[in-house]
C-alpha cells in the first residue's frame, strides 16, 4: 500500500466515522492531506470507549450489525465492540496472514474463551477460511476441562493449538500430571499460535522447548481485532493495509526516536461497525529496524500493558526485560515479581530439572542486569493449584431423573456437610 493509497483509505474512514455521535466534531471538515495531518484529532482512550458503550461509537445502520462483543470489564465498565458481517471476514483475513499457515490438513483446537470475548471467534472463523477443521475447547469452560483438552490433542490428532502463552503452559504441566511428554507424546501437533498476552522472546523460547514445535503469536484486541501477527520466520510484523501505527512519547503528543518504547497508537482502516480512530491500546511497543528473511524490513515488539511493569530507581522492567531474567533461573515457568528497596524479588515455582539458585548466580546476575535481585523458589502449586488443573469440573448438563438411592445418597451428604 503506498502512502497514497493509504491516505485515500484514512479518508474514506474519517469521512464514515462521521455518523457515530462519538466521533462528530473530532473529525475536521476537510480531507486530511497527509498521513501527519491524523495527529491532529484527538485520542481516543479506554475511558472514552467505556463512556461511550454500548452504542455511541457505532457507525452503521441496526440491520448491518452482525456480531457483539465487549471486553470482561475486569477493570471497570466494560467496553462494546460491533462487527458487521464483512468486519468478521476482514477480521479472519488479518489472523490469515499469521506465519502458521493454516491450512485444510490442519486440525486447530482453539483454547480462548468463547464467551462474551472476541479472540476464540475470530482464531475459529479464520481457521475455517483456510479450510481447517476447528475443535472449539473453550477456556473457562467447566465443560472442557484441562484433562480433556489434553485427550483431546491426543485422540484427535490436533496439529494447532490456539490459546493465551500462560495456556501453553498449564496444558502442558496437565499432560504432564497424565504422565504424558508434551514432546515426544502428541506427534501431530505441527505449531502453537498463541495471543492475549504479550510473547517474549524468553517465554517464546521456553514454550518452544517445552512442546518442541515453533510458537507463532498475533497481537490485537477486540476493539481494533488483529494488527501484528508473527511471519513465517516468528518476527512479528505489522499489518500495514488494515492500520495506521502510531508510537507515542510520554506526552503523548510526538513520536518516539527510532528504536524507542512508545506508547501504541492504531488507527483501523477497515473496520465498519465500530472502527477506531487513534485509539491509545495501552501498550507498549518500539519498532526494530531490521531485515527479516521473508523480506520485510522492521518488525514491532509489543512488550505488554504500561501498568504491567516494575520500576525500581529510575528503571523501568516491562514483561519482556522480567522474561529475560527469569530464563536464567533454573524454574521458569511460574513465577511473580515485586519491588524491593532497590531490587526486584522473584518468586518461582520449583520445577523437577536440577540447577542452581545459590548466591552465586544471583550475584552474577545482578551484575549483569544491574538490578539487585532477590528470588524466592517456593514448591509446585504455590503459584497455580494443580488439584485444579486436574479437576474434571462439575456436571455439564442438568440432570432431572435420579433414583431413589441416589438421592438419598446426596441427602446425607448434604446432612454430613452442615
Ligand atoms: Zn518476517
Amino acid at each position: 500500500m503506498t502512502p497514497e493509497q493509504k491516505l485515500d483509505a484514512l479518508n474514506r474512514l474519517l469521512e464514515h466515522c462521521k455518523t457515530a455521535p462519538f466521533y462528530r466534531g473530532r473529525i475536521p471538515n476537510r480531507p486530511l492531506r497527509s498521513l501527519k495531518e491524523l495527529k491532529r484529532i484527538p485520542l481516543t482512550t479506554k475511558n472514552d470507549l467505556r463512556r461511550c458503550s454500548p452504542f455511541c461509537l457505532v457507525c452503521v445502520p441496526r440491520e448491518e450489525i452482525y456480531q457483539y462483543h465487549e471486553t470482561y470489564g475486569t477493570t471497570g465498565v466494560p467496553v462494546s465492540t460491533w462487527f458487521t458481517k464483512r468486519d468478521l471476514r476482514e477480521n479472519a483475513r488479518e489472523i490469515t496472514r499469521c506465519g502458521v499457515n493454516l491450512d485444510a490438513d490442519d486440525t486447530v483446537l482453539v483454547r480462548f474463551p468463547y464467551a462474551i470475548s472476541a479472540v476464540a471467534h475470530m482464531v475459529h472463523a479464520a481457521a475455517q477460511a483456510k479450510g481447517a477443521c476447528v475443535i472449539p475447547a473453550s477456556a473457562r469452560s467447566t465443560v472442557s476441562p484441562f484433562p480433556r483438552v489434553v485427550n483431546l490433542m491426543k485422540n484427535i490428532q490436533v496439529t494447532v493449538l490456539t490459546c493465551l502463552p500462560l495456556q501453553v503452559l498449564l496444558i502442558a504441566e496437565t499432560a504432564e500430571l497424565l504422565g504424558s511428554e508434551p514432546r515426544q507424546d502428541f506427534p501431530h501437533l505441527r505449531a502453537i499460535c498463541t495471543a492475549g498476552e504479550p510473547l517474549s522472546p524468553a517465554r517464546r523460547r521456553l514454550l518452544q522447548s517445552i512442546w518442541g514445535v515453533p510458537i507463532f503469536d498475533i497481537y490485537g484486541m477486540a476493539e481494533i481485532g488483529t494488527a501484528v501477527v508473527d511471519c513465517e520466520y516468528g518476527q512479528p510484523h505489522t499489518l500495514e493495509d488494515y492500520f495506521v501505527f502510531e508510537l507515542l512519547d510520554k506526552d503523548l503528543k510526538t513520536d518516539v526516536k527510532p528504536g524507542q518504547v512508545g506508547h501504541l497508537v492504531v488507527t483501523t482502516l477497515r473496520k465498519r461497525a465500530t472502527p477506531m480512530i487513534r485509539y491509545l491500546t495501552g501498550d507498549r511497543a518500539r519498532v526494530v529496524a531490521k531485515d527479516c528473511a521473508c523480506g520485510r524490513d522492521s518488525s514491532l515488539q509489543v512488550r505488554g500493558r504500561w501498568e504491567d511493569t516494575v520500576t525500581v530507581g529510575r528503571r523501568v522492567f516491562d514483561l519482556w526485560d522480567l522474561d529475560e531474567i527469569v530464563s536464567n533461573f533454573p524454574c521458569q515457568r511460574f513465577w511473580v515479581v515485586g519491588p524491593t528497596s532497590g531490587g526486584l524479588h522473584f518468586v518461582v515455582e520449583e520445577e523437577e530439572r536440577d540447577g542452581d539458585v545459590g548466591p552465586e548466580l544471583l550475584s552474577s546476575l545482578t551484575e549483569k542486569y544491574e538490578v539487585k535481585l532477590k528470588l524466592d523458589v517456593v514448591p509446585k502449586g504455590t503459584l497455580y493449584d494443580r488439584d485444579e488443573l486436574l479437576d474434571v469440573g462439575p456436571v455439564g448438563k442438568p440432570q432431572y431423573i435420579y433414583s431413589v438411592t441416589e438421592m438419598e445418597a446426596k441427602k446425607y451428604l448434604k446432612s454430613m456437610k452442615m
